[in-house]
């Protein structure tokens, strides 16, 4: 059988896929089982940080891969450790959990909420604000965290705990933290899976004012906009913010599965011994593997992301055929006049490949995307959605 009817049979139905079998790919390209060759607009959902096997990143695992592959968590591991202290000193954060993906991360940060809640406000502070048109995860508490309705469906009872509140509305946060026992509020910068729509400075600054006055953790869900997609290192450090918890993972590892809890000085000695843990956490082949990508994440490459960034936001601006386009750094979204699957399709047939958030065309290529790559894609992109209004 071929992939495709081997897929269909054998793997469970969770995945509207495309009609594509990439077999292998190289830097900002990728190619399908026919050998046609496409430009990555995608990166596995902002997960190939440095594009396909990006040779530092290969050197990286293989060498770990070479030593061990795994020991657990009964025994200390450098790339664990040093993964640690280079997070720490980019961000000043205190203390790091690892965990495996997205929804791993999150899940700590929620523990560490209501521990810290029980330890400095009292047990019943257990609510968690969210925002609506948010998204945390899939498992049962991260699906309870998403602020969206049609994420909930037939899966409830839900975690409880869960309040939401109105994205750019801070009087609707204010009332979420005095109507409600609260620990914390967990918000994206920018909603990724929600559109593509960053937040509004001033409801950042002042979500985070509001959790001063009310004593709740101030916690930051970095799983897409980390790790150099925005245009810094973390989403919050051009918000003027300091967080009390950021959440990480997608870009960290490059291509292969971590997340990360970074707690920072109120929470830095919430998790104790045995209050929570994970068996492949920390692995050393995907932390030896996150080292190199977080260790080239400097200002060259970030004001490239920025150069880039601008790039695309100037030339599909007032293109015909698109309304609008949002997001921040390496993290767009583009509202087409155009229904978004055709031109996705059309997009995959000329040759790149882009995906959708909500209704719009979503791009997160590679940070270092050659410019010739991207202005080939950004032409693409112009031609589709002038063609197909
Ligand atoms: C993708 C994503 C998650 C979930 O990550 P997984 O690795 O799929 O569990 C959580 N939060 C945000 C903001 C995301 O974009």
């Amino acid at each position: 059988m071929k992939t495709k009817d081997l897929d269909k049979s054998f793997v469970a139905n969770t995945y509207g896929r495309f009609d594509l079998e990439i077999t292998r790919g190289n830097g900002s390209l990728v190619y399908d089982s026919e050998g046609k060759e496409y430009i990555d607009l995608s990166t596995g959902i902002a997960v190939n940080t440095f594009g396909m096997c990006d040779p530092v990143w290969i050197n990286a695992v293989t060498n770990q891969l070479n030593k061990y592959q795994h020991t657990s968590n009964l025994y200390y591991t450098e790339p664990c450790a040093r993964l640690a202290r280079l997070l720490c000193e980019k961000t000043g954060a205190k203390k790091v959990f690892f965990g495996n993906s997205g929804a791993e991360a999150n899940e700590c940060a929620i523990k560490v909420a209501r521990l810290w809640a029980s330890e400095n406000k009292g047990d019943e502070y257990f609510n968690v604000v969210t925002l609506k048109n948010s998204f945390h995860g899939r498992t049962i508490t991260t699906l309870s965290a998403t602020g969206q309705d049609v994420f909930h469906k037939y899966f409830n009872p839900l975690t409880d705990g869960f309040v939401y509140a109105e994205a750019n509305n801070l009087e609707s946060v204010e009332k979420t933290f005095s109507e409600n026992k609260c620990c914390a509020i967990i918000m994206e910068l920018v909603q990724g899976e929600g559109g593509v729509v960053a937040l509004n400075p001033d409801f950042v600054k002042g979500v985070s004012d509001l959790c001063q006055k009310y004593n709740n953790l101030l916690v930051i869900d970095e799983v897409q906009t980390g790790n150099g997609r925005c245009g810094t290192l973390y989403a919050y450090q051009q918000y003027g913010i300091t967080p009390d918890v950021i959440t990480t993972a997608k870009g960290l590892g490059g291509g292969l599965p971590i997340g990360a809890c970074l707690m920072f000085d109120k929470t830095e000695n919430t998790l104790k011994p045995s209050l929570h843990g994970s068996t492949f956490g920390g692995n050393p082949v995907a932390c030896a593997g996150a080292i190199s990508i977080i260790e080239r994440i400097d200002k060259d490459l970030l004001n490239g992301v920025l150069e880039r960034s601008e790039y695309i936001f100037n030339s599909l601006r007032n293109s015909k055929g698109i309304k609008s386009v949002s997001g921040l750094g390496l993290m767009i979204g583009i509202e087409t006049e155009g229904d978004v699957s055709v031109i996705l399709s059309k997009c995959m047939e000329k040759g790149i490949l882009p995906i959708k958030a909500k209704n719009k065309l979503r791009l997160l290529p590679p940070l270092n995307i050659p410019m010739d790559q991207l202005k080939k894609a950004v032409e693409i992109i112009k031609e589709v959605a002038r063609e197909n209004i």
